[in-house]
C-alpha cells in the first residue's frame, strides 16, 4: 500500500466535468497528487520505481464523493446506537468506513455524528476509509430534529446534565444564540470542517412535525458567525420553504434535503448561490423500517423529490449528491446504487459530475480549515490522487457504480492503492 508513484497506462478519462471520455491517455501519480495527464504515452526513467497499471482502454475517473453521509450511523440500527457500548459502535463505524471506501467513495462529508477519532485514525493510516469532512454533533433545538432524548429525560433544567447522545457527540441541544454559539465552537474546536444545524422538522425524529420551523434567525446566525470566523460555513437540515428561508436569511451556505421547497424559494437559493444537497428519496427499496408516524412524514417528502430536482435544474442551483443513509447496513451497501438513481433526472455524466467535481467544489467551501486542501473530484494535473479504474464506461452505463466489487478494479485514495483487482 505504499504511495510512491503510479502510472496508469492507456486509460480513457472521465475527468469529473466533461460529458465525454478523453482519448486514450496516460496518468502519472506521484505521492498523493496527479502529476501528469498526457494523451501521448508517458515514458519513464528506468531507474524510477513506478508501479505500472495497464488500463487496456478502461475508464479512469475521480473517486466518488458523498456530500451527506453519517459514518457513525449509516449502517448501525438506531436502537443499538442509543443503547450499546460506544466503543463497540465506533468499531462498527470503522468497519463501515472501510466498506465505504471499497464502494469507491473516497470522500464523505459527514453531517452528524462522532467521527473525529475515526477521521484521525483513517488519516493516520491506522484504519481504512474515506476522507472525512466532519461536522461533529449536529446542533438542534429542544424538540428539534436532533432531539432524540427519551420521553423521561424532559424537563431538563438549564445547565443540567447532558443526555446520552450529547455526551457521545451525536447531537448538541441548544436553545439560545449563546448556546448555539458555544456548541458550534465546540465542534470547531474538535476539528469540524463545517457546522450542521437542524433548521426544520424531520422524518426519523419523534418530537417534531415535518412542517415545523426550528431555531430562530438569531440562533442560526450565531452558528453562522462562529463558522464564518473560522473560514467555514453552516449547512442546515430543512424541508419547507419557511425553514429554508429563515436559514438563508441567517446566512447559511447550504440546504440539506429541501424536498418540500416551492418555486420562489428555489429562485432564492439560485440568487444567493446556496448549495442544495438533495437526496434521491423515493418510495422504493431504499426506505428503512420506520414507525407509522415517520412513515407518514416520509411519504410527504418522497412526493416532493421529483419537483425538487426539477426546480434545481430549472434554476441551475448548485446541487450536491448525498445519500444520507441511516441505521441500515443493507442500504448503506447501496450507496452507489443510490447515486445511480439520479438518472431519473440527469444524464449519467451529469450525475457523476455532481458526485465528483461538483461535490469537490462543495468540500472546498470549508476554506482555510479544509482538512484536505487540494482539488478533489477531478482528474487533472495537480489534483489530489483519488481515482477509480472502472471496467466499463459509466457515462454509458451508470449502473456500473451499483456493483463496485465487480466493476471498480482499482481504488486509489491520496495516491495509495487500496484495491487492485486487475489480473496480475
Ligand atoms: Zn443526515
Amino acid at each position: 500500500m505504499a504511495r510512491g508513484a503510479t502510472l496508469f497506462q492507456n486509460v480513457r478519462i472521465f475527468d469529473g466535468k466533461s460529458d465525454a471520455l478523453s482519448a486514450p491517455s496516460d496518468v502519472l501519480v506521484k505521492s498523493n497528487v496527479i502529476e501528469r495527464v498526457s494523451a501521448s504515452p508517458i515514458t519513464l526513467d528506468t531507474k524510477t520505481d513506478v508501479r505500472v497499471i495497464a488500463g487496456d482502454g478502461r475508464v479512469l475517473m475521480p473517486g466518488l464523493i458523498d456530500a451527506h453521509w453519517h459514518a457513525f450511523m449509516a449502517a448501525t440500527p438506531q436502537l443499538l446506537l442509543m443503547t450499546a457500548d460506544p466503543s463497540y459502535l465506533h468499531l462498527l463505524a470503522a468497519r463501515q468506513a472501510e466498506a465505504t471506501l471499497m464502494r469507491g467513495f473516497t470522500t464523505v462529508r459527514d453531517l452528524g455524528g462522532p467521527v473525529f477519532g475515526l477521521k484521525r485514525a483513517i488519516d493516520e493510516g491506522v484504519m481504512i476509509g474515506p476522507r472525512i469532512y466532519p461536522s461533529g454533533a449536529f446542533i438542534s433545538q429542544t424538540s428539534g430534529h436532533g432531539d432524540f432524548r427519551f420521553a423521561f429525560e424532559v424537563p431538563r433544567t438549564l445547565g443540567g446534565p447532558l443526555s446520552h447522545s450529547e455526551v457521545e457527540g451525536i447531537a448538541a441541544i441548544a436553545d439560545s444564540p449563546d448556546e448555539v454559539r458555544l456548541r458550534a465552537r465546540e465542534q470547531l474546536r474538535q476539528g469540524a470542517s463545517q457546522i450542521k444545524l437542524m433548521a426544520g422538522g424531520g422524518v426519523a425524529s419523534p418530537y417534531n412535525p415535518i412542517e415545523s420551523t426550528q431555531f430562530t434567525e438569531p440562533e442560526i446566525r450565531a452558528a453562522v458567525e462562529a463558522a464564518d470566523n473560522w473560514g467555514t460555513y453552516v449547512t442546515v437540515h430543512a424541508y419547507t420553504p419557511r425553514a429554508i428561508r429563515q436559514a438563508v436569511a441567517a446566512g447559511v451556505k447550504g440546504i440539506e434535503h429541501g424536498q418540500l421547497i416551492d418555486e420562489p424559494t428555489a429562485k432564492l437559493l439560485a440568487e444567493k448561490d446556496i448549495w442544495w444537497s438533495l437526496q434521491p428519496l423515493l418510495d422504493d427499496e431504499d426506505v428503512p423500517a420506520l414507525s407509522p408516524e415517520s412513515r407518514k412524514k416520509a411519504s410527504v417528502v418522497f412526493a416532493g423529490t421529483d419537483y425538487a430536482y426539477e426546480l434545481a435544474k430549472k434554476y441551475k442551483i448548485k446541487t450536491a449528491f448525498g445519500s444520507d443513509v441511516l441505521f441500515d447496513a443493507r442500504i448503506a451497501g447501496r450507496q452507489g446504487a443510490i447515486l445511480a438513481k439520479m438518472v431519473r433526472w440527469y444524464t449519467p455524466a451529469e450525475a457523476l459530475k455532481m458526485a465528483t467535481a461538483d461535490n469537490g467544489e462543495l468540500m472546498a467551501l470549508s476554506g482555510f480549515i479544509n482538512p484536505y486542501p487540494g482539488k478533489l473530484g477531478v482528474v487533472e494535473e495537480g489534483a489530489l490522487a483519488d481515482l477509480l479504474l472502472v471496467d466499463g464506461n459509466p457515462l454509458e452505463n451508470v449502473r456500473l457504480v451499483e456493483d463496485p466489487d465487480k466493476n471498480f478494479l482499482v481504488i486509489m485514495k491520496d495516491g495509495t492503492i487500496y484495491k487492485n483487482a486487475l489480473p496480475k
